[in-house]
């Protein structure tokens, strides 16, 4: 019986991640996936080699069902193909998926597919630092133009874009790092669909996806994810995932993969591929971890505000979280009264370490003013409610209550 829960047959995410896109028989039985470091690949004919090519160009299609062949690496290669079908399962509603370098060049790539000079992307803010720079230092020189428009405005959001001309992508990242705001996937995804343009909506689901948030079901087009803090969950690698539910729009992105060289190596794949089938045993953990924190410190006197989606006080923003997440996730910020404390804060802490990053198995702190958002102006942090007080924590997979001890030994700390 088909699960009609799930888009991709009979079996739920968690299941399918370790029985879908992997044939041990393609790896001499091995039970797990073989590492192919080739850089080249042989032909059985010279027939087969022009084929193989026209193929790649789009001369001839592929044929049902079937991948392109093997050619050369910086194009694909079997650990990249394993990991991609791998990882669709776990993105509900997702057909297709590219594997990249980094988050940056899965973010990068997908832009430079869609965005043509002259038209404009509308953009939530604040997004993450590296897709701003991307956004203002790289695409807006080539004649892309940009609106941004506050995360978690529902109404301002779907006046952006149903105002915007020439608009070839609605780019989304919920919730928004490091406030927590969220944004409506879906109301956002219908202001496109009803666009004479019709422009391509991309999700950065890094923070609660693919656990706890599936934009493809919520109309989105594609999902953009950083695999170097959930996904990978251990702090020792970089990579980056597209998942789609048009196969057409992952082939054109991954022809432009193949022109950039931004694919995932074989042993990051095969690292990163390793990694898929826990992850939502750690997300579900790192949640779990984060609420009873949040929750716990919260009202907590040298803490002014705990930013957290179980905490939201806003309506809206309590509907969004409701509607479109399943659990609340590994994040939250704490709003000291101001730098000093923030600082003697993460000076005090001992089992939390004060670095970037996030969505680790391991409990990171920072400031994101003057660290991970320094490059944004001081209305741009003003507007997006980043203070000198705040301190971002991603959550691990400690025991909470040890925890909760060295967030309050460090609390007492502060001045
Ligand atoms: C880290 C991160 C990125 C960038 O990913 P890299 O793997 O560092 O290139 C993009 N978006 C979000 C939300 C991130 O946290």
């Amino acid at each position: 019986m088909p699960n009609p829960e799930s888009p991709h047959g009979p079996v739920r995410p968690r299941t399918a991640v370790l029985t879908a896109g992997f044939d041990p028989h393609l790896s001499f039985g091995s039970a797990r996936p073989a590492v192919f470091r080739s850089s080249t690949y042989v032909f059985s004919s010279p027939e087969e080699a022009e084929h193989a090519f026209s193929v790649l160009a789009g001369r001839v299609p592929a044929e049902e069902g079937m991948r392109a062949d093997l050619i050369y690496s910086r194009f694909s290669h079997p650990n990249a193909e394993i990991l991609e079908d791998q990882i669709v399962p776990l993105e509900p509603g997702a057909q297709a998926a590219g594997v990249f370098n980094s988050g940056m060049a899965a973010i990068m790539t997908a832009f430079l597919t869609v965005a043509r000079p002259g038209t404009t992307i509308v953009y939530t803010t604040p997004l993450y630092g590296g897709t701003t720079g991307l956004i203002h230092s790289l695409l807006e020189p080539f004649g892309v133009q940009s609106t941004p428009v506050p995360g978690g405005d529902t109404e301002a959001i779907g006046r952006a874009i149903r105002s915007a001309r020439n608009v070839s992508v609605v780019y989304l990242e919920t919730p928004a790092n490091p406030t927590m705001v969220m944004t409506d996937i879906r109301h956002a995804s219908e202001a496109a669909r009803n666009h004479p343009d019709r422009p391509v909506v991309m999700v950065d689901n890094t923070f609660l996806g693919p656990t706890f948030q599936h934009p493809l079901m919520l109309g989105a087009d594609l999902v953009l994810y950083s695999g170097t803090k959930y996904l990978s969950g251990m702090s020792d690698m970089v990579a980056g995932v597209a998942l789609s539910k048009d196969p057409q729009l992952m082939r054109k992105i991954l022809a432009r993969r193949s022109m950039f060289g931004n694919i995932l190596q074989p042993d990051e794949c095969w690292m990163l591929d390793g990694r898929l089938p826990t992850v939502a045993l750690r997300m579900n953990r790192q949640s779990k971890n984060a609420n009873r924190l949040a929750e716990a410190l919260h009202g907590h006197p040298k803490i002014r505000r705990v930013l957290y989606p179980t905490l939201f006080e806003d309506a809206e923003q309590r509907r969004i979280y409701e509607e479109q997440c399943a659990y609340p996730g590994g994040i939250f910020s704490l709003d000291f009264e101001g730098r000093p404390a923030a600082f003697d804060f993460l000076r005090s802490l001992r089992i939390g370490r004060n670095a970037v990053s996030l969505g680790g198995v391991e409990t990171l702190v920072c400031h994101p003013k003057s660290t991970t958002h320094s490059g944004m102006s001081a209305q741009e942090l003003d507007e997006a409610g980043i203070g000198d007080g705040l301190v971002r924590v991603s959550v691990g997979i400690e025991d909470w209550r040890d925890l909760l001890a060295d967030f309050e030994q460090a609390l007492e700390r502060v001045k």
